[in-house]
C-alpha cells in the first residue's frame, strides 16, 4: 500500500472525528521483547487475519523488536511503523509517552533506554526480594520468563508470570490484582524520566509523540490536568491516544477537546499483549489512515509499506 493510498481513505469531515475509527491502524502493541506474550511475527499475522491497515510496534522503552516486526511485516506485506512506549512521570503522575518513527540510533534516546532498562532491572529485582519473603519464587524464576534476551524489557508482568508458573495466581491479571500490584506492600514504582523531557529527546531524534492513555482513571489517583498537556504541548507533543479501552467516555470528550484547540493527532490502539497478557484485542481500538500518514510525513525513518 503507497502512502497516497494511505492519505486517501479519509472518512471524516471535521477533524479529528469524535467517533473512533472502524477500519484502520493499530498503533499500541506489546510483543516478547517487553511484556507481551506473542512475537513481532505473531503480531503481524493475527493484524492480517483481522483486517487491519497496519500496525505499530510499541514495546516498552526498548526498540529491540524492531528488526523482527520489519520481517514478518515484509514476509506478510502488511504496513509497519515503529514506536516505543516510555514510562514517564509529569510531577507525580504516571504517563506513558508512544513515541513512533524516531531514529533509533538518536544517542539520547538510546541512552535514555538503556539506564531505564538498567534502573527497571534493579527495582523489579527489589521487588522479587521483598515478594520472595511471602511467596514461592526466586530472581531466577523471573529470568525464566523472559523469552527474549538481555535487551528484554523487564517489570512485574514477569513477576506476575513467575508467581503463576508456581502456582500461587491462575493468570497474570490475578496477580496484577494481587501481589504485584500498584496497591500492593511489594510495589516499587518504575523509576521515570521527566515527561516533558521525553517529548524533547522524541522531538530530537526526528519522531513523533503521543501520550498514551491520558485519561485512564485506574493509572493514577490524579489524572493530567490541561496545563500539563499543554505544558507537554509546548515541549513539542504531537497527539493524544484517545482511543483506549482505559479511558472513558467524558475523558475521551476531555482529550478531544483539547486535540481540536492544540492541532492534536487523535490516535487509537488496543494496548495488545498477546494471549495471557492482557484481555485487549488486537485491533480493538484504532486510528485512521489519515492519521497515519502525517505520523509517517512527520518521522525521520521510513514506514514500512509493502507492495
Ligand atoms: P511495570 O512497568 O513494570 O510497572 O509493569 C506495568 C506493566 O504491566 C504495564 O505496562 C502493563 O501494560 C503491564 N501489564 C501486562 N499485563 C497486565 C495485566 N494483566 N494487568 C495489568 N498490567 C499488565
Ligand atoms: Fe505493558
Ligand atoms: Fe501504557
Ligand atoms: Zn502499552
Amino acid at each position: 500500500m503507497t502512502l497516497a493510498r494511505i492519505a486517501d481513505t479519509s472518512s471524516c469531515d471535521t477533524l479529528p472525528c469524535d467517533t473512533p475509527p472502524s477500519a484502520g491502524w493499530d498503533l499500541h502493541c506489546h510483543t516478547v521483547f517487553s511484556d507481551g506474550r506473542q512475537t513481532p511475527e505473531d503480531m503481524v499475522r493475527e493484524a492480517c487475519d483481522r483486517g487491519l491497515h497496519g500496525v505499530a510496534i510499541t514495546d516498552h522503552d526498548t526498540t529491540t523488536g524492531w528488526q523482527d516486526a520489519v520481517d514478518a511485516a515484509e514476509r506478510h506485506h502488511l504496513p509497519l511503523i515503529r514506536g516505543t512506549e516510555v514510562t514517564a512521570d509529569a510531577s507525580g503522575v504516571s504517563v506513558h509517552m508512544l513515541a513512533y518513527q524516531y531514529d533509533p540510533r538518536n544517542a539520547r534516546v538510546t541512552d535514555l533506554f538503556v539506564s531505564l532498562r538498567k534502573a527497571r532491572l534493579t527495582r523489579t529485582r527489589r521487588m522479587v526480594e521483598l515478594i520472595a519473603k511471602d511467596y514461592p519464587i526466586t530472581w531466577d524464576d523471573v529470568l525464566a520468563q523472559i523469552r527474549e534476551g538481555d535487551e528484554t524489557t523487564v517489570g512485574r508482568p514477569h513477576i506476575a508470570d513467575a508467581l503463576v508458573a508456581a502456582g500461587a495466581y491462575p493468570d497474570r491479571s490475578a496477580a496484577f490484582a494481587g501481589a504485584v500490584g500498584s496497591r500492593s506492600p511489594y510495589y516499587i514504582p518504575t523509576p521515570s524520566p521527566d515527561a516533558a523531557d521525553v517529548v524533547r529527546a522524541v522531538r530530537q531524534a526526528g519522531g513523533v509523540s503521543v501520550i498514551a492513555h491520558a485519561g485512564d482513571p485506574s493509572r493514577n489517583r490524579t489524572l493530567l490536568s490541561d496545563t500539563q498537556i499543554e505544558m507537554l504541548i509546548d515541549a513539542g507533543l504531537d497527539g493524544l491516544e484517545v482511543w483506549h479501552r482505559g479511558n472513558p467516555p467524558e475523558q475521551r470528550a476531555r482529550l478531544l477537546a483539547i486535540a481540536r484547540r492544540h492541532g492534536l493527532l487523535v490516535t487509537g490502539g488496543s494496548d495488545w499483549h498477546g494471549k495471557g497478557g492482557k484481555p485487549n484485542r488486537l485491533g480493538e481500538n484504532l486510528t485512521d489512515d489519515q492519521t497515519v500518514a502525517r505520523i509517517i510525513e512527520r518521522g525521520a525513518i521510513p514506514a514500512i509499506l509493502p507492495h
